[in-house]
């Protein structure tokens, strides 16, 4: 395949049916009724919000860290929904967890970057989506490689999915200091040529790694045009169970939103 022939069906409704940029926004990992309640709550208070994630099943690096909730998860989802109003988004990495996420009416699914590293990962949630008609977001893989994150968008294309969004949320390189992950910022001109017409977010959270450079790392994003951002949220952000370091408050996101120059240029 050259890299000049994708030609994907796209028909992008969710995710721009909002007002520009997109916001999602919600813990890295739901952990208890109350923290998911809690901070679903605090982020409705800033109207700029549209969208709630969590991660129900995490994919740690070691075995043995906090693996994510599972089916739970998705019930105070539900609830969140139910009482915020807000969609909601999880993450999916195989069959089981895009059946359990439709059983329990899941409105967005994004694909990790550990799996989009791996096509036979992406291929098995593509297969199982397949005649499902939800929009997915495709987080680009770990290492720096377009192509693979271009395969997963056919994958899923192939399936019939085309309410389809691509994520930045940075590379693992041998050196991504100050940041966790390197944001490479000439991706986003590649991919967007690569990818005319297909939403493309930013999620600073995982770039920066640290709270003290999301401002940064957003505004640098939205100067280069980005539809929209996925920072992750927590009612108590130092407790949190996985990404704490990264995580702000429902306030500090609002004060964060409020720092950066949100009406942009798209291009
Ligand atoms: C996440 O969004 O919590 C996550 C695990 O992100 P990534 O796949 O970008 O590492
Ligand atoms: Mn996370």
């Amino acid at each position: 395949m050259s890299s000049n022939n994708l030609n994907l069906t796209s028909n992008s409704k969710i995710l721009k049916s909002t007002s520009i940029p997109t916001l999602i926004s919600g813990p890295c990992s739901a952990e208890s009724e109350e923290q998911m309640l809690q901070t679903a709550r605090g982020l409705i208070n800033d109207h700029r919000v549209h969208i709630f994630r969590a991660g129900i099943w995490k994919p740690r690096t070691r075995p043995g860290l906090f693996e994510g909730v599972g089916r739970v998860g998705l019930e105070w989802l539900r609830t969140v929904k139910q009482e915020t109003g807000l969609p909601t988004a999880v993450e999916v990495a195989n069959t089981k967890h895009v059946e359990e996420a439709l059983e329990y009416g899941v409105d967005i699914l994004w694909v990790g970057a550990r799996t989009t590293v791996n096509p036979f990962s992406v291929q098995e949630v593509a297969d199982a989506l397949q005649g499902v008609d939800i929009p997915v977001l495709v987080k680009n893989p770990v290492n720096p490689d377009i192509q693979l994150w271009l395969g997963a968008l056919e994958r899923l294309n192939r399936a019939g999915i085309t309410d389809l969004g691509l994520i930045h949320r940075g590379f693992s390189t041998p050196n991504n200091k100050p940041y966790r992950n390197h944001p490479k910022w000439e991706t986003i001109q590649q991919i967007r040529s690569l990818a005319p017409g297909i939403p493309l977010f930013c999620d600073p959270s995982h770039i920066a790694g640290r709270r003290d450079l999301l401002e940064t790392v957003s505004q640098q994003a939205l100067h280069l045009g980005v539809d929209g951002l996925m920072i992750e949220s927590h009612i108590n952000p130092d407790v949190a169970l996985s990404d704490a370091s990264q995580q702000v408050t429902p306030a500090g996101l609002t004060k964060l939103l409020d720092a950066l120059d949100l009406d942009h240029e798209h291009v």
